[in-house]
């Protein structure tokens, strides 16, 4: 197993703070420090039953940040170390997970005065970038950034203008590689250029012609920045890559309406997260038989996820009373997936 510890795709929980307006839902609460009662390791998300305040539920995390925790906590803590799993040559995926408004996109994203784990990685990895291979060679180390969306199954290009963004063919190599066809991929010199097109990107993905009838909320979006190091003198090349996932909204999608577009998109996202969750189980149970095929998203990143792959999977919560429900799904589905 390539992940330190027991788990090949490590589960860790945020709760966000308050937003201005927002009935906070005093019955969730992150518990740091050990609990023996839980399963002792990390901290602890407790629920009380709101209808039967002796009834506690308490869900383990290794690694459970609180409404104060810091965009640069969660990267020292659970995404830093990674950046040197990608330079020695694995593949790593960091996944956000949680109900629409539970902090997703701030945690993956953030902004300006609070950048999240995107830029962060991006920064650190042109820092860190490896100059000597590991036996002794000169390494020529290239970041090539893509950028893809999932939506109702479909895969599109975020480095292509929308308008002209066609629906991209999943497809399968001799050695049974799986991969998008015609994506493309672009070499990044500089954090300045990886912003410039990374903004780009995110406007394609908020405008674009066939979002009309969607917030972004409704589709997963994958950035994939791959580390190839090249040894001229030895003419080896070692490729790392990182995905970084934001996901569709985890929400309840039987209370979206019945037009048949909400359907169609519900219907995607629900069945993709759930696979999403069976494939992460399988692969920390170290299950022979790993349900990738069974949704275009899990499919997609099959290589990401199966072999000496590691991956953090972020459960993002929102304190609302209005998320209840959602908050337990979203933990319980996390406890389902260790
Ligand atoms: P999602 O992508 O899951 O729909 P967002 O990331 O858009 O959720 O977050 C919803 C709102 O909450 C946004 O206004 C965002 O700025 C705010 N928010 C989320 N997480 C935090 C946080 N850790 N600290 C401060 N504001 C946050
Ligand atoms: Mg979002």
């Amino acid at each position: 197993m390539a992940a330190s510890g027991t788990h090949k795709v490590k589960i860790a929980a945020r709760l966000r703070p308050r937003l201005d307006g927002e009935i906070v839902d005093e019955n969730i609460k992150v518990v740091h420090g050990a609990d023996s009662s839980a399963g002792g390791a990390g901290s602890t998300i407790s629920v009380t039953n709101p209808r039967d305040l002796s009834q506690v539920f308490k869900f383990p995390f290794s690694s459970c940040y609180d409404e104060n925790s810091t965009q640069e906590e969660i990267f020292r803590n659970d995404v830093e170390p990674l950046i040197d799993v990608v330079y020695s040559g694995v593949t790593v995926t960091i996944f956000a997970y949680g109900v629409t408004s539970s902090g997703k996109t701030h945690t993956m994203q953030g902004t300006r005065a609070e950048p999240g784990v995107i830029p962060r990685v991006l920064r650190t990895m042109f820092e860190k970038k490896p100059r000597t291979s590991p036996t002794g060679g000169v390494y020529r180390t290239e970041l090539a950034v893509s950028y893809m969306e999932i939506y109702k199954d479909e895969v599109y290009d975020l480095l292509v203008a929308r308008e002209s963004a066609p629906k991209l063919p999943v497809r399968e190599n001799d050695v049974g590689m799986v991969f998008v066809a015609n994506l493309s991929s672009v070499v990044v010199k500089s954090v300045e250029e990886f912003d410039q097109i990374y903004s780009q990107a995110t406007r394609n993905r908020s405008t674009g012609a066939t979002n009309l009838n969607r917030a972004s909320s409704r589709s997963h979006a994958v950035l994939t920045v791959e580390a190839r190091m090249v040894d001229d003198v030895a003419n080896t090349t070692l490729t790392g890559k990182i995905n970084l996932v934001d996901l569709a909204g985890s929400e309840n999608n039987k209370q979206t309406g019945n037009d048949s577009t909400r359907m169609a998109e519900s219907a995607a996202i629900n069945k993709s997260l759930s696979v999403l969750g069976q494939v992460v189980h399988a692969l920390n149970l170290g299950a022979p038989r790993i349900p990738y095929r069974n949704s275009k998203l899990t499919r997609i990143l099959q290589d990401a996820l199966g072999g000496q792959s590691v991956g953090l999977l972020i459960c993002n919560l929102a304190p609302g009373v209005r998320f209840r429900q959602d908050t337990l799904n979203t933990l319980n589905f996390a406890v389902r997936t260790k």
